[in-house]
């Protein structure tokens, strides 16, 4: 069974109804069987596989083939070597995860393949992804006037912000226009901003207090020189959860002098805005719904699988403005639904909105809160255990669900020694196989860094992670002793 279409007619690409049950239960029982074995698949599979890359580089096949050794392939060579992103044990970078009904409404929607770009095309398909986009507009507490778009992730989603407010703010005259980011903001954002057009040369990096939020008297200096200079401050970016600890930014303050300066006040929120979502968490981002645009990740915090970001614009019509556009070749704009195209750069697209729609019909909103609580909580008993572990300084205790911290120790006399051993500590954890952490350099400093933030991860994966962080801790901080100790016997003449 190597060839499924007729042999004697090659233009012919519909597989017969029964071909097509069969292929795609085949694949269902691959996938589902691949889940199914998250719980013996190590948090980190060895991506060491530039033989293999090399090894799969191969032309075109002139001929169809059957589909078993294809997934063969897939799933025995090519999905292992990678990050377990899938796994409970996953607390490295922002958990994603990938919930199950999001693949069943993508393959609906690529079988079904309707076209929801414009609203005349699909009306009532472009409604459900309305009424998603409405639902998180409810949620992050947005007025009514607010529109949005999906896109492929959070960066998109802030290039689009940038644009819309550089339209508003500046007009053609982009070179006066300042922007302005902490220097824990996520590296999109200066990606995006030179998408937008606005130079290097016109981004201002805000340094950040002791626990790694925008410093407001630093912000409100940087605006003030760059207006004595001439230029016009249109854009500030706040963040609701960096991605190397877990900051919040005081949303609310940057709100107020946003106001006060005339800027726009846009609000990273692609991996904290999902906490939004639960009534008891929302003081931890107190000021986020006065933004006048949020980035979402549905693909972090909404556990979509990844290509899902979102955009909310709290006055829709700038991003309409944006982008609004017609043709002669299509039809004329109406003016009372959601219409993809009038606000996104995309014409012709996926439908994303099916993915966010059919898994919170499936699953129910009750069990998102329940999750998303749950997280930050598992992230808060970890936090006070791992803070009774000797030599463990905890740098930055969790604002949602992210910690980080480093080692120190008697044999770590310099801030490199500490580096070296709290990368150990990071490596070695992961090493194990249960779970996965991951390191990052903030204001100098090496941290290891745990986020609680994947469906799957729930107390046991925890547990896991503290007993194993303080075995590692303890035998590290030991060989630092020892080593450490051997130098000062070997320079006092002490035979070693
Ligand atoms: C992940 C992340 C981004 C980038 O989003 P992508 O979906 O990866 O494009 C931006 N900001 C923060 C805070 C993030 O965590």
């Amino acid at each position: 069974m190597t060839d499924l279409l007729p042999p004697d007619d090659l233009a012919a690409l519909d597989f017969p109804p029964d071909v097509m049950r069969a292929l795609g239960h085949t694949v269902v029982d691959r996938a589902v069987g691949h889940l199914a074995g998250i719980p013996t698949m190590p948090s980190r599979g060895d991506v060491a596989a530039d033989a293999l890359c090399r090894a799969l580089r191969a032309e075109a096949p002139e001929t169809g083939r059957a589909l078993e050794p294809l997934l063969d392939e897939l799933f025995d060579r090519c999905i292992p070597p990678s990050f377990t992103t899938i796994g409970a044990g996953y607390l490295a970078y922002i958990p994603g995860g990938g919930i199950y009904p999001a693949a069943l409404a993508d393959f609906i929607a690529d079988t079904t393949n309707r076209f929801t770009g414009i609203w005349q095309a699909a009306p009532a398909l472009v409604q459900l992804e309305a009424n998603v986009l409405e639902w998180l507009r409810a949620w992050m507490g947005f007025p009514e006037t607010a529109r949005g778009v999906f896109t492929t992730g959070g960066s998109m989603a802030t290039f689009n912000a940038i644009a819309a407010a550089r339209e508003r703010h500046l007009g053609p005259d982009i070179r006066r226009g300042t922007l302005y980011v902490s220097t824990q903001a996520h590296h999109c954002v200066q990606k995006a901003a030179k998408l937008a057009g606005i130079a290097a040369d016109r981004v201002r990096e805000i340094p950040v207090d002791t626990a790694y939020r925008m410093r407001l008297d630093a912000l409100t200096e940087a605006i003030a020189a760059d207006r004595a200079a001439g230029l016009t401050p249109f854009f500030i970016c706040s963040t609701a959860g960096t991605t190397n600890t877990g900051a919040v930014d005081p949303l609310d303050a940057i709100a107020d002098l946003a106001a006060r300066e005339g800027c726009w006040h846009h609000v990273d929120g692609a991996y904290g805005a999902c906490f939004h979502l639960v009534p008891e968490l929302r003081p931890l981002l107190a000021g986020l719904s006065r933004a006048d645009s949020l980035t979402l990740d549905p693909h972090k915090g909404l556990f979509l699988p990844y290509g899902t970001g979102a955009l909310l614009v709290r006055d829709g019509e700038a991003l309409r403005v944006l982008h609004a556009s017609t043709a002669g070749y299509l039809p004329p704009n109406q003016g009372e639904f959601y219409d993809p195209a009038q606000y996104g750069p995309d014409l012709s697209r996926d439908f994303p909105g099916l993915r966010l729609w059919l898994t919170f019909q499936l699953v129910g909103v009750a069990r998102y809160r329940a999750a998303l609580a749950e997280k930050r909580a598992l992230a808060v008993e970890a936090t006070a255990r791992l803070s009774a572990v000797p030599g463990l300084v905890l740098d930055a205790p969790p604002q949602l669900s992210l910690l980080a911290f480093h080692l120190e120790g008697p044999g770590l006399t310099t801030r490199e020694a500490e580096d070296r051993a709290t990368a150990a500590l990071v490596e070695r954890v992961t090493a194990r196989g249960d779970v996965m952490l991951s390191g990052c350099v903030a204001e100098g400093r090496y941290l290891a860094r745990l986020c609680v933030l994947s469906f799957r991860t729930r107390r046991r994966e925890m547990e896991v992670a503290v007993a194993q962080l303080t075995a590692e801790a303890a035998t590290l901080l030991a060989e630092a002793r020892a080593a450490h100790d051997a130098t000062v016997g070997r320079a006092a003449g002490h035979p070693t």
